[in-house]
């Protein structure tokens, strides 16, 4: 079997969704088999957080990794989902602050900078040595909070449907199935921003939430519509959720083959499933 790293390595700043912090990443190519991990350059001895679901400490509005408890990195997902996306099974990824990012609100920015940098396959020498390697599952997995689940079927490739639904009528009822056998990550789900109502903003920023949230890095609608158009796609809220559950199940390492079906679910029950699914493994 093969793997891929980044062929060099890139680096970009931006301010932080929850903490408003500015921070600087740099994405730099890891060895074979030792995954995507997390490096806090600015704490004493830099130290490492693995992307992994058995990391994870919190999950409100994004998901949060820990080392120890003095020892976090907030809002993975969409840089995770990007390097998954893309297919970068091994990166070190060090960041000189508590949070990734936010960018654009998207992967997009991520996704431009792994396709310019390119990608190198490191090939095993010594199968099966590499950890972390899931098989297709053979049952239903699945998890659900009230009317939200989240499941993972037997299929024999890998696909991602999801659907949510919001009384907003700029959002309502969105169902979206997508395959990365037949549409590209790059394409059909890294620019689908994060979106948000407008009667949420003020109840989170009192929270301590947001800080660094605008209209340039959400999308953000009322009763009444979109505050800032133009969207990207028609239904970008709901590509937006695959983009999540894509970022969440990367801390499997390799998701095994299924095909992911979720409906109003929130980063908790993606991690939820990720949880179920590593447990099995
Ligand atoms: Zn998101």
């Amino acid at each position: 079997m093969t793997q891929s790293t980044l062929a060099s390595e890139f680096e970009l700043s931006g301010v932080g969704l929850h903490s408003g912090e500015q921070t600087r990443v740099r994405v730099l190519p890891a060895n074979l088999g030792e995954g995507r991990y997390f490096v806090r350059t600015d704490l004493p001895g830099a130290p490492i957080i693995p992307a992994k679901v058995e990391a994870v400490s919190q999950t409100a509005l994004s998901t949060e990794l820990s080392a120890t408890a003095d020892v976090q990195i907030r809002t993975v997902e969409h840089l995770l989902a990007a390097l998954a996306g893309m297919g970068v099974d091994n990166a070190r990824i060090e960041v000189d602050g508590p949070e990734v990012p936010l960018l654009d609100g998207s992967a997009l920015v991520w996704v431009e900078a792994i396709a310019h940098t390119g990608l190198v396959a490191q090939e095993l020498v010594h199968p099966p040595a590499v950890n972390g390697q899931l098989s297709p599952i053979a049952n239903p997995v699945w998890v659900r909070h009230g009317d939200a689940f989240v499941a993972a079927l037997p299929a024999a490739e890998t696909r991602f449907s999801y659907g949510i639904d919001f009384d907003e009528p700029a959002i309502g009822n969105q169902w979206y199935s997508w395959s990365p056998e037949a549409e590209s990550f790059a394409s059909a789900i890294a620019p689908a921003r994060t979106f948000g109502l407008a009667r949420q903003v003020d109840q989170l920023r009192q929270a301590g939430l947001i800080k660094g949230g605008s209209l340039e890095n959400a999308l953000v609608c009322d009763r009444s519509g979109w505050l800032n158009p133009p969207l990207r796609f028609a239904n970008e809220p709901v590509r937006h959720k695959i983009l999540d559950l894509v970022g969440d199940l990367s801390l499997l390492g390799t998701w095994p083959t299924a095909h992911y079906l979720a409906y109003k679910a929130s980063h908790n029950l993606h991690i939820q499933l990720g949880l179920a699914l590593s447990s099995q493994a």
